[in-house]
């Protein structure tokens, strides 16, 4: 049995004050959620913050990013170490913004997995296809080329450390989700090619979230589905009372 994960995403949002007033009002909303892993995925400078907040809840902290080396000469990075020393148990890798807007490949994002991994985080590994790409019939073959170039060198036995997040970058932002339907295939050929990869227990073991404007009227027909493990959410993080409905959407 997959443990359900749902996921904020809160991006370039939220100063630290922003950041507790939404933390502070979430926690009584979730604290019933014990069947479900609650993320919640803030700026870096607000990590240390919001981890004062939710510290002995069920509520676990993500950075958005990190960077492959635990410290050394490189201005602006943080790395994993660094962001378990800010009470993060989770990181996101991969987000389709990193890999529109600031360069990252598929072999930068398998470094940060690895090094991610090595320290002890959870990483939510994101993959999905462009517009064009799914309209030139291209999605599987770039869900395959991300998912083995992130997962590069990565044994079976790490792979409890990772989630992959499928998130259709034109279903990002847009108020466009996938339907249930092209969500549950897209699922269903990730979980595929983890078993062609590994194994058929590993393909079982692995939870596949959505993302894609997701939001408290569709989570209940995407989590539905069977391959469909939860949800990383950007828009509808970003207040308490519709984070809580997906998160006990994800409960029930
Ligand atoms: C995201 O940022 O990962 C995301 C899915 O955003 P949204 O829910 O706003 O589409």
């Amino acid at each position: 049995m997959r443990k359900p994960v749902i996921a904020g995403n809160w991006k370039l949002f939220k100063t630290s004050s922003e950041a507790v007033e939404l933390v502070t009002a979430l926690l009584p909303l979730v604290s019933g959620a014990t069947n479900v892993e609650i993320v919640v995925a803030p700026v870096f400078t607000v990590l240390d913050r919001v981890q004062r907040v939710i510290s002995g809840s069920n509520v676990n902290l993500s950075a958005q990013d990190c960077y492959w080396e635990a410290e050394g000469a490189f201005t602006g990075e943080i790395s994993p170490k660094m962001l378990l020393d800010a009470g993060c148990s989770h990181v996101i890798i991969g987000h389709s913004e990193r890999r529109q807007f600031f360069g990252e490949t598929d072999e930068t994002v398998n470094k940060k997995i690895k090094a991610a991994i090595a320290s002890g985080l959870v990483v939510l590994f994101c993959i999905g296809e462009t517009l064009a790409e799914r309209e030139s019939e291209k999605t599987f073959d770039v869900l395959k080329r991300q998912i083995i170039g992130g997962l590069t060198g990565i044994p079976e036995s790490d792979l409890a450390q990772v989630i992959v997040a499928y998130e259709p970058v034109w279903a990002i932002g847009t108020g466009r989700t996938a339907s249930d339907d092209q969500a549950q295939e897209a699922h269903a050929y990730i979980r595929g090619e983890i078993r062609s990869l590994y194994s058929a227990a590993a393909a079982e073991g692995m939870r596949v979230l959505y993302g894609g404007s997701v939001k408290p009227e569709n989570i209940a027909g995407l989590i539905s589905r069977q391959d469909i493990d939860g949800a990383l959410v950007g828009g509808a993080s970003l207040k308490a009372d519709s984070f809580a409905a997906l998160v006990n959407a994800a409960q029930k």
